[in-house]
């Protein structure tokens, strides 16, 4: 299986799927990851190029620590993620054409923050764009419309998850990866009030009871034409 997750800022696919990813990466798949944005908001202190430079070499580094095989960022400033730019849509046309994915995971949809609602139609639009042939970018048009799973967002009340992916062995290799993003870590804190990491790890813990494991990660399907099919796609078990 290939694998490619898209996230909207530098440390999102962390939180939403890098338990799941590294189960992927157990399992022999080909997994590759993709900021959109540079992460050029998150910072109290420094400047926008500045912190940037910071966090897409965190989320390199964070993705290393998976196993990913390439990670990948559409350099987009935080705040201006718009699914309808042709330049932000052909950038991430050519990833998905050159990882040819058979499965993405991206932000859910329904989301708190313009910024991920846009990255997530921005990839459910990209990944139909890539299987066209008369689109044309740098690489060649792909087959296969992947399969979408949506992650769980932050903080949506009535968020429906239709998947668990049992990350129990893989929790710690999460933690990890979350903290490459040194930078993140006071400002998240700061910015929400609370701490985002272990916040994260609890809400791992509670779904893993939903589904009789110690943790767990969620997500709902994108259940439109062509992004379905007979067998599971998601690790099994534990
Ligand atoms: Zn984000």
């Amino acid at each position: 299986m290939r694998v490619l997750a898209i996230g909207c800022h530098p440390d999102d696919a962390e939180f939403g799927c890098f338990g799941t990813l590294a189960r992927c990466v157990a399992r022999g798949d080909e997994v590759y990851v993709c900021g959109v944005t540079n992460g050029s908001g998150g910072s109290m202190t420094l400047e926008p190029d500045e912190i940037a430079a910071i966090r897409v070499k965190e989320a390199e580094k964070a993705a290393k620590v998976i196993g990913a095989k390439e990670y990948f960022n559409l350099g987009v400033y935080d705040l201006y993620v718009d699914s309808n730019n042709r330049d932000t849509i052909d950038k991430l046309v050519d990833v998905i054409r050159y990882t040819k994915p058979d499965m993405i995971f991206t932000q859910n949809p329904d989301d708190y923050m313009r910024d991920h609602i846009e990255t997530s139609l921005l990839a459910f639009n990209a990944s139909f764009i890539a299987t066209i042939p008369n689109y044309k970018t740098k690489y060649p048009h792909t087959p296969v419309v992947p399969a979408i799973f949506y992650m769980e967002p932050v903080g949506v009340g009535d968020f429906r998850p239709t998947e668990f992916v049992d990350i129990t062995d893989t929790i710690e290799l999460k933690t990890e990866a979350l903290k490459c993003h040194e930078s993140q870590y006071g400002w998240l804190s700061a910015h929400t009030g609370n701490d985002a990491f272990s916040g994260n790890r609890a809400l791992n813990q509670s779904r893993g009871k939903q589904c009789g494991t110690t943790y767990a990660e969620c997500f709902s399907r994108c259940m439109q034409n062509q992004r379905m099919n007979t067998y599971r796609m998601l690790p099994e078990g534990r």
